[in-house]
């Protein structure tokens, strides 16, 4: 606790003492940023003496971590108040201009645009505003142009709004390569006048829940199954090219959805049946055209069995009853309950 208060009032020395924002204005200008640098030099400080903070293994900061602001985030929306407030009209200010700002610019730093650009961005904005008074967008802007990154999404939603991030996984569809066309491919042939003769050699997915499926070609490779892709790779491939080939055994579409406002980067976990697992991050950018839900579409040589967003839960996502794939077995009170009196 004295720690932190040292660390923190230290750092109000650069933050508004030096780099003069209006704290009656703009009270996370000050108190956010400085914030933040406290939970850096808090972690930074845990780092390096860890007999200090045993039997903790990481430094108990107060503010920071996402976690942390998922109670205020997912509160009652009558009782919010963007973090662009003047401090005087918000309801909780220590939420609002410390923990909110310095957990959006943790989240920033750490999971948007990684340490070494926000650093470079933020030391600009230190450097280019000290002995001057900055207001907000004078913040925003050195962020943006000394990092080239545009981050309009995130200043809006984070700094002028009250959203929440929730992120999830929806639907999964499995889809395996069959030798015969589909009821969706054969509509569209019938359609059209077509046969499979009019047509050249393709190569048909169906869906695993549809009667099409085949349940005996499950696992096997494409080119096992599809007769048009053995052929091709035979007249087009090498044998050396071809012994190099990894085929796909399966097939996936994934839908993700996304019932907060806040965009955030989409980071999923994929677990395959041998137990591997596959961390993929895709950009915010990809709620750009649609922000409700997207798809992916994955092929891997093992079979699917869990998916999980934000595992490390760095997004400070507000419900993550929807993060899992096949989904979690939610748990009453009750339940949980009746197994500690059991004992089981
Ligand atoms: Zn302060």
């Amino acid at each position: 606790g004295m720690i932190s208060v040292i660390i923190h009032e230290v750092g109000h020395n650069f933050f508004p003492m030096i780099v003069n924002s209006d704290e009656r204005q703009w009270g996370w200008m000050d108190e956010g940023l400085d914030t933040f640098m406290q939970y850096i030099a808090e972690q930074e400080f845990g780092e390096k003496f860890p007999d200090v903070i045993a039997p903790n293994t990481k430094y108990p900061s107060r503010r920071g971590d996402p976690a942390k602001i998922v109670p205020y985030m997912s509160g009652d929306q009558s009782a919010l108040s963007p973090i662009m407030s003047n401090p005087e009209n918000v309801y909780s200010l220590g939420p609002n201009a410390y923990g909110k700002p310095a957990t959006a610019l943790n989240i920033l730093r750490e999971t948007v645009m990684g340490r070494e650009l926000f650093d470079h961005a933020f030391k600009t904005y230190a450097q280019r505003w000290k002995f001057k008074h900055p207001t907000p967008e004078d913040f925003f802007r050195t962020m943006e142009d000394a990092s080239a990154v545009d981050l309009d999404w995130y200043w809006r939603s984070w700094f002028y709004t009250t959203d929440y991030v929730d992120i999830g996984v929806d639907d999964v569809k499995k889809y395996h390569v069959s030798a015969k066309p589909g009821q969706e491919m054969r509509d569209f042939m019938t359609a059209r006048n077509l046969t499979e003769a009019d047509l050249p050699p393709l190569v048909y997915l169906v869906a695993e829940d549809s009667e099409d499926f085949d349940p005996e070609t499950k696992g096997k490779t494409p080119s096992e199954v599809s007769m048009n892709l053995k052929e091709f790779m035979m007249d087009n491939m090498t044998e050396a090219e071809r012994a190099e080939v990894k085929e796909p055994n399966f097939f996936y579409e994934i839908t993700f959805n996304k019932p907060g406002g806040i965009p955030m980067p989409l980071i999923v976990e994929y677990t395959y049946a041998d137990g591997s697992t596959e961390m993929i991050t895709y950009p915010p950018e990809i709620w750009r055209k649609n922000d409700d839900q997207v798809k992916r579409v994955i092929s891997s040589q093992q079979e699917l069995v869990g998916i999980v967003v934000d595992p490390k839960a760095e997004t400070a996502d507000i419900d993550v009853t929807n993060n899992s794939w096949p989904k979690k077995e939610q748990k009453t009170g009750f339940d949980q309950f009746k197994e500690k009196i059991k004992g089981k």
